[in-house]
């Protein structure tokens, strides 16, 4: 393990630290901002890295390695197919809200038609052939 480099300090370095001029060095989390006030006394750059280790699992947990998926070919085709009847769907989908405007619009332009209730039609004269709208 890496200790930190500050005088006195017996900590675990989570930094290492590397001067414009290029001496390097190593400090604790708690150190760090003593290297940092340095630098802006000294007026010179100074750059951190922290080091990968268990007193800086922050690090190591958002670590993975690239994990590069295979589909299988089958899996591919399949994936594949589902995408091309979403396509589908959302057309017929469309198409139906369309054809449901049509018909909001054909129940405004013709209201409904009562159909002739049997009681109120006179049967004075019988035609030979059945009409559909039979007389008053
Ligand atoms: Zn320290």
């Amino acid at each position: 393990m890496i200790v930190c480099s500050v005088e006195g300090c017996e900590n675990e370095a989570a930094w290492t630290y590397a001067w414009a001029w290029g001496e390097e060095g190593a400090c604790c989390a708690a150190h760090r901002s003593l290297i940092e006030s340095q630098s802006v006394n000294l007026g010179r750059g100074v750059i951190f890295t922290s080091i990968d280790n268990d007193t800086n699992p922050g690090k190591k947990k958002s670590y993975s390695a690239p994990q590069i998926v295979a589909l299988a070919p089958e899996l591919g085709a399949a994936k594949m197919k589902i995408a091309e009847q979403q396509v589908q769907i959302q057309d017929l989908e469309q198409k139906n809200e369309e054809l449901k405007a049509q018909i909001r619009v054909l129940h405004r332009t013709t209201p409904a038609a009562e159909p002739p209730k049997a009681d109120d039609v006179e049967v004075t004269y019988t035609p030979p052939h059945k009409s559909s709208h039979p007389k008053r």
